[in-house]
């Protein structure tokens, strides 16, 4: 049997059947294992960081795995304290970490301080916002074909239209115990708000008396060409949480509580075997040395506006717009032609991700190049006249 035929024997069909099995990988390139290379503008969906097999990453890990994989939370160890410190210095904020293993799992701590804070309170979220998949995660994504099959969730949760501060103002009362944002929208195609929202969100939640949990699951850790995206918005949240990029490909979410929100939890009130695992936190650690060591931070800059500028010049007629920022970009179709371009840019060797029918997503490791991007955009502008020429 193909591994094909086996994955669709064994494996739940939560995510259809992949067009491709991976091998391995090598900076911006991964393999097949049919041999095909591909140059990886998806990364993973905005967690391999600094690429795939990056020295930095394996030499911690390996060195982690050999000293010691795993304390469970009955002991504390060097790296797990370290990249806590590391964390709070880089927030800029006197700050509280809890670990855990994913971006959903990061949220649910969130949302349990929420409650802690205040007690039986209602959480608001914007409408086509995604935080994860677990109950209490799925409870706050804005996404009601992937809320409502598995009702009744845990609540009251009330949605707002992204961006709508006047709908948020509305919305927020002394009932509210949090309000849960992405600076800007990952699944929901790569949006940002208006200018001043993060702002007005941040004063509507003080006035209210309630937290403001930004989600920087998949903005954070450089995505941006920032440590977090809401620190170049310059406001301050109650609680961050992050996950994707921090690990560079190991599984590590984090939950970084300021102020008396870091105070809310006492011994008991939560948990996780595997959360804050050495390995993990190893990884974690060589991801930010490399990014201050490498000042990655402003060459995602460059190479996210050179990125942007030039697909824009490709001129395709399919191309509406491309919006995002850093190496976080959304490229806005015409219509809905995304899985085609994407299903096109594949047979050429590149991978991008339809994240909505007519957005593809761009997220690249933070290490990419601007030759790498000039190849991409080869293949990308290919894909594009492929499809246009089709659907003509
Ligand atoms: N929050 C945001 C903003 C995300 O983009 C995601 C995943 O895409 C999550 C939370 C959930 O993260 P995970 O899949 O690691 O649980």
């Amino acid at each position: 049997m193909t591994l094909t035929e086996r994955w669709n024997t064994v494996m739940m069909d939560n995510y259809g059947t992949p067009k491709v099995a991976l091998d391995h990988g090598d900076g911006v390139r991964v393999w097949s294992t049919a041999g095909d290379e591909f140059l990886d503008f998806v990364g993973g969906i905005a967690v391999s960081s600094l690429g795939h097999a990056h020295p930095a990453i394996v030499a911690a890990v390996t060195d982690q795995v050999g000293r010691l994989a795993h304390t469970s939370n009955l002991a504390m160890h060097e790296p797990g304290v370290r990249l806590a410190e590391r964390l709070v210095d880089l927030l800029g904020l006197p700050a509280r970490v809890f670990f855990a293993n994913s971006g959903a799992e990061a949220n649910e701590c969130a949302l349990k301080l929420a409650r802690k804070h205040r007690p039986g309170g209602g959480i608001v979220s914007c409408n086509a916002s995604f935080h994860g998949r677990t109950f209490g995660a799925l409870s706050v994504t804005g996404n009601a074909a992937k809320r409502e099959p598995f009702a009744p969730l845990p609540g009251p949760v009330t949605f707002v239209d992204y961006g709508d501060t006047a709908a948020l103002r509305a919305a927020v009362t002394r009932q509210t115990a949090a309000v849960i944002v992405e600076p800007t929208l990952g699944e929901g195609g790569i949006v940002a708000p208006p200018p001043g929202f993060l702002t007005d969100v941040r004063a509507i939640c003080d006035d209210a008396g309630a937290l403001l949990i930004v989600d920087e699951v998949q903005s954070g850790i450089g995505r941006t060409g920032n440590w977090f995206a809401s620190q170049a918005e310059g406001v301050r949240p109650d609680v961050v949480t992050l996950a994707k990029g921090l690990g560079g490909g190991l599984p590590i979410g984090a939950c970084l509580a300021v102020g008396a929100a870091g105070e809310l939890f006492a011994p008991g009130d939560h948990g996780s075997t595997f959360g804050g695992n050495p390995v993990s936190c190893a990884a974690a650690l060589a991801v930010l040395t490399t990014i201050a060591d490498e000042h990655l931070l402003d060459h995602v800059k460059q190479v996210g506006e050179h990125l942007a500028r030039r697909i824009e010049a490709i001129g395709a007629p399919l191309v509406r717009e491309v919006r995002g920022s850093g190496l976080w970009r959304g490229v806005v179709l015409t219509g809905a032609h995304a899985a085609d371009v994407e299903l096109s840019a594949f047979n050429r060797g590149l991978l991008v991700n339809a994240v909505r029918p007519d957005v593809l997503r761009l997220a690249p490791p933070l290490i990419t190049t601007t030759d790498d991007v000039d190849t991409a955009v080869v293949r990308l502008a290919d894909a594009l006249q492929e499809v246009a020429a089709r659907d003509a």
